[in-house]
């Protein structure tokens, strides 16, 4: 078997390093000539810990990676209540912390692995067009050749052009918010090991998650993450600032035929609750399971039904952030005093925030 798999991002890879493993023939083809060095998605959770362990990718993972061990809720710069994930019960995935490492330095690990388990990364090469027929998928590349393979993943991102080839929609909204994020180096910032969000009047919200060092991600749903931060951070360097916009949207269906949709091209939500990247692993590794043992049939509806719930509680949590009304602000931190206050509250959210 042949599987063909568009886009390098952490779907694309981590769909490739499963099948690989699994003794899979691999192509990844991707448009970038070169690597990334956006640091997009941090969080990293249990599941896709979890998951990416008998490739090799965990242990080169927390290898790199930071440990957070919580959140720090704020009001404004006051700090509020202190949510620890070690209070998670039942444990799941043998993890009750979850953690970060730049998106960047998780596709080299994920690259490398792939190419140790002996798939291929065909880099600055893109899909330009799919036809599919009972017997297999055939690519066009804009380098003018052809790709033929049994299986065809389409991990290409939002604008997935495969998604489009094969014609399944992506029905959804625009979400209303512009959010921002802020690469930093601020070495006198002391909360290493937790995540810091902070609630401002109007919806505002501001984050800081830290990256290992010094360097920390501020992000926030307004223009301009520095402005917004209200922890009185002191910023020795800005590495990299950048805005973005974000759509509530799921694909009718993640196959066609032989054409199979997994990561940003099938699914689209906030950045709320750090999802987006360990639904795109978690695609990933399911359908690669499913491809490898001959059973292919159910992915497309067990996935769906997962990514829904999970993209589902993310919607909650970001309406909840953001909630605009004086009332739902002040309901918002009285209710994180009471979660922090009783035990089985505490567990409960831990184990929403890291399992969903
Ligand atoms: C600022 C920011 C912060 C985020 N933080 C988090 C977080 O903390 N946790 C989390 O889980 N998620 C987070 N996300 C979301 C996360 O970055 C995405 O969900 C994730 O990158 C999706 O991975 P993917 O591989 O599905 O798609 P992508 O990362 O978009 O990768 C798609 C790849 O396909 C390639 N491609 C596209 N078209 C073609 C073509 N025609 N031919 C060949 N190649 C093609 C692209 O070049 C790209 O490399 C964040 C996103 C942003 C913007």
């Amino acid at each position: 078997m042949h599987v063909l798999i568009c886009g390098a991002g952490p779907t694309g890879l981590t769909a490739g390093v499963e099948l690989a493993r699994r003794g899979v023939d691999v192509t990844v083809f991707e448009a970038r000539d070169a690597p990334s060095s956006l640091s997009r998605a941090v969080g990293i959770n249990p599941e896709s810990l979890h998951r990416l362990g008998p490739s090799g990718v965990t242990e080169a993972l927390l290898a790199e990676g930071v440990t957070y061990t919580g959140l720090m809720l704020h009001r404004g710069s006051q700090p509020w209540a202190a949510l620890d994930f070690d209070a998670a019960r039942p444990e799941r995935f043998g993890r009750r912390h979850m953690f970060g490492l730049p998106q960047n330095r998780t596709e080299a690990i994920l690259a490398a692995a792939l190419a140790r388990h002996g798939g291929r990364l065909r880099r600055g090469c893109t899909v330009t067009g799919v036809a599919q027929d009972a017997d297999g998928v055939r690519l066009t590349l804009d380098d003018g050749h052809t790709a033929q393979g049994d299986w065809l993943v389409g991990a290409d991102g939002t604008h997935s052009r495969v998604r489009e080839a094969v014609g399944i929609g992506y029905p959804g909204h625009r979400l209303p918010d512009v959010w921002s994020i802020a690469d930093i180096d601020a070495p006198g910032w002391p909360h290493r090991d937790r995540v810091a969000l902070s609630l401002l009047p109007e919806g505002r919200l501001a984050a800081i998650v830290p990256l290992g060092g010094a360097r920390l991600r501020m992000i926030s749903n307004t223009e301009d993450a520095l402005a917004a931060e209200p922890f009185g951070v002191s910023v020795a360097h800005v590495h990299d600032t950048g805005q973005f916009r974000v759509a509530l949207r799921m694909a009718e269906r993640f196959r066609e035929g032989r054409v199979l949709l997994a990561g940003d091209a099938a699914h689209s939500h906030s950045p709320a609750g750090g999802r987006g990247m360990n639904l795109g692993i978690a695609d990933a590794c399911d359908l690669a399971e499913r491809l490898a043992e001959g059973g292919i049939d159910g992915y497309s509806d067990a996935r769906r039904a997962e990514d829904r719930h999970i993209i589902a509680g993310a919607e909650r949590m970001r309406r909840v952030v953001t909630a605009k009304s004086r009332a739902a602000r002040a309901a918002t931190l009285a209710g994180a005093r009471l979660i922090t206050a009783l035990p089985p509250f505490r567990a409960r959210f831990a184990a929403n925030f890291l399992y969903g």
